[in-house]
Formats: C-alpha cells, structure tokens, sequence
C-alpha cells in the first residue's frame, strides 16, 4: 500500500489511524481538510478514530514533513499533503472554501520585487480573501 510506504519512508510506524487519515488526505476533494472535517468524514467512512487521534496524528505528519498546515484567518487551521508542489490558496470568507491556484506572472512579478529590493525569493505564501460574486 502507498499509505504504509510514505509513512515509513516519513520514520513513522504504520498504524491504523495513520493509514485513514493519510488516505483521507489523499483521495480526491478532500485537499485542506481541518482536523475536524477529518474526523467527521472518518466517523461517516464508519472509521473510529476519535478527535484527539485524529489531532495527534496530523502534529505528527506535519513534524514529519508528511503535511502542511495552514492558518488562514478567521477559520481553523487546514492540512493537505506535502507533496502537493507550489501553489497559492484562496478563502471564501463566506463558507471557507479553499481554492488553489498557480499563476506564473504572479510567481515572476514576486521574484522582480524581491529583486529590486536587493533580496532573493526564498518562499512565498500568497492568501487571497474572496467571495463569490452576486
Ligand atoms: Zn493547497
């Protein structure tokens, strides 16, 4: 299984609860979940893993590189896959939707303001705050 590989390629023994949340993380449309939505689609797959499981095992992904956490404003903090490559995030303030997106003019304009501030880019975290049109 990908899952058992990917954590202990990540120095993790594999668990049951590892396993879920890894794969819940990796199937598709449930990219930035919070630790509760993990935890209320495990409970509707029929899975038990409790609340605090399911907080402990995402800490341990994050400090084993295996995820990244969000924390955008106003809601709670989001996970997705590590692996994932660069992409920016937008939020509907609204319903907290999470959108992402890669622009390559964005990306270049980034690094030519660095630039001529006399820097190089290291990393980036873009957050657009939006709502849908009415
Ligand atoms: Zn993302």
């Amino acid at each position: 299984m990908v899952e058992n590989n990917e954590l202990r390629k990540a120095g993790l023994k594999v668990t049951l609860p590892r396993v879920k949340i890894l794969q819940m993380l990796d199937s598709a449309g449930h990219r930035h979940m919070s630790a509760e939505d993990v935890y209320k689609a495990l409970m509707e797959a029929g899975e038990d893993v409790g609340l605090a499981t399911v907080y402990r095992v995402l800490t341990q992904f994050e400090a084993a590189g295996l995820v990244v956490r969000h924390n955008f404003d106003g809601g709670h903090a989001v996970f997705e896959l590590a692996d994932s490559g660069h992409h920016d995030h937008m939020v509907c303030v609204d319903s907290g939707e999470v959108i992402e997106f890669y622009d390559p003019d964005i990306e270049k304009l980034q690094r030519e303001i660095v630039k001529r501030h006399g820097f190089e880019l290291v990393d980036h975290n873009l957050v657009l705050y939006v709502r849908k049109k009415s």
